[in-house]
């Protein structure tokens, strides 16, 4: 690998302002690197040593290369394509007071302060009905676009920042001209008139440029890198990956934040239906499918809380990682990550063989903390599994910050991990 993973990162989610664009950027690289489209609607036909890519929902993407024999197992890394954002509703212009307002509501746990006071856009996908067909057309308005202005202090000298409504106080501001701008502006972006726009998935992006900066620039600040940033350097390994035993996944899916349960989410079948048609186009039994699912093992990558100085007693006293200092494996006896003795026993011993460092998180004890893809994923498709992350701050703020070096720790660990070190470490 020789790969400025921050420039990419970088150019990454300037790319993909929300999930239907990040799926479109990661098919576009795809295609350049060779790799063929699969349909679900559509019987499969692989060949070994070939590499592939299938998609769900335009929003969740799993692409994979086979081994030159029949796969022993899969290889898999899974994040997620999604941020906290809000989704606009439908019929969404609300001209009053001679100012055009957009009617949203919320998508994840955002921090809802971090929206106010900074340049906006939207993006998604629209369905348009284009006589003898639906044609789904991806939307981005590639401009500062909407706005979120706070209360003026003076006018609120009591308030509590803690958690604002969505209803009343964070709807976005378009104009002030034209009370039909929105309509305007959503035709042209679709291409097509009003009435031939039957449906929409559009979100707030933010659209602050990404940042390195520091003494010795150690950080990286953007919108989106919980989990653009373990998608994508997950992503670099698995393209720069040699051919190995097992089949190599590379799973990013929809939906995360807000609890997985989808068409395309985590909890879908998209994950298990994949694994089994690549065996059945491959030639192998059901009893043969089992035993590969036995000899694999999934690596979900999400991003994890570095510890912040300013709020060190949030933490656990002992397990409390930094940025730049290497991969975090997350710990819960709950199980809400996948983490155990065996996985987290191969996790460590696959880092120190590709020399790439960790380090270990647990929640507070009286914290509860987060939850992720792993243990969702395994109701599917349950295979040995470690839970990860990259170190980062302001988790699910619209601009949030982790180390520059920790990146290319992960896309190291997933060339390694994809090229069968693994394997050859059981
Ligand atoms: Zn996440």
């Amino acid at each position: 690998m020789n790969r400025d993973i921050i420039k990419e990162l970088s150019d990454f989610l300037i790319e993909s302002p929300g999930c239907y664009h990040a799926v479109a950027a990661l098919k576009r690289r795809l295609d350049a690197a060779g790799f063929a489209e699969l349909s679900e609607a559509e019987r499969w036909s692989l060949e070994p040593g070939k590499g592939y890519y299938v998609t769900r929902g335009g929003s969740s993407i799993i692409s994979f290369r086979l081994p030159e024999e029949k796969p022993k197992g899969f290889h898999i890394i899974a994040s997620h394509s999604d941020s906290p954002s809000f989704k606009l509703k439908p019929d969404p212009a609300m001209w009053s007071e001679g100012l055009l307002r957009l009617n949203v509501e919320g998508y994840g746990g955002m921090i809802r302060s971090t929206w106010f006071d900074r340049p906006l856009s939207i993006a998604g996908r629209v369905l348009t009905d284009e006589g003898d067909a639906l044609r789904e057309r991806l939307v981005y308005f590639d401009r500062d676009l909407v706005m979120i202005p706070s209360l003026a202090i003076h006018l609120d000298r009591e308030r509590s920042d803690a958690k604002p409504s969505i209803q009343g106080e964070l709807l976005p501001l378009l104009g002030a001209t034209d009370k039909d701008a929105w309509t305007r502006l959503l035709t042209e972006a679709a291409g097509v008139d009003a009435e031939h726009i039957l449906g929409m998935d559009l979100f707030l992006t933010c659209r602050m440029a990404p940042a390195v900066w520091g003494a010795d620039r150690e950080f990286f600040s953007a919108p989106r890198l919980d989990d653009l940033a373990c998608c994508y350097a997950s992503f670099a390994g698995f393209l720069d990956a040699s051919p190995a035993e097992h089949a190599a996944l590379h799973c990013v899916f929809n939906n995360e934040e807000v609890g997985s349960r989808s068409m395309q989410g985590a909890e879908s079948t998209f994950l298990a239906m994949t694994a089994r048609r690549i065996c059945r186009a491959l030639g192998m039994d059901g009893e043969a499918f089992d035993a590969a699912v036995a000899d694999s093992f999934l690596v979900s990558a999400d991003n994890a809380h570095a510890l912040h100085p300013n709020y060190a007693g949030k933490y656990d006293p002992v397990n409390r990682p930094h940025m730049n200092k290497g991969l975090v494996l997350k710990h819960q006896a709950g199980q809400k990550y996948t983490t155990d003795a065996v996985s987290e026993a191969l996790f460590k011993k696959l880092c120190k063989a590709c020399g790439v460092p960790y380090q270990e998180y647990a929640n507070h004890s009286d914290v509860p903390g987060g939850s992720t893809l792993g243990n969702i994923s395994n109701t599917q498709l349950s295979v040995r599994a470690v839970d990860i992350g990259l170190a980062q701050l302001a988790m699910h703020s619209a601009y949030e910050t982790m180390g520059c070096a920790d990146a290319g720790h992960l896309a190291r660990f997933a060339e390694a991990f994809y090229g069968g070190e693994l394997a050859r470490l059981e």
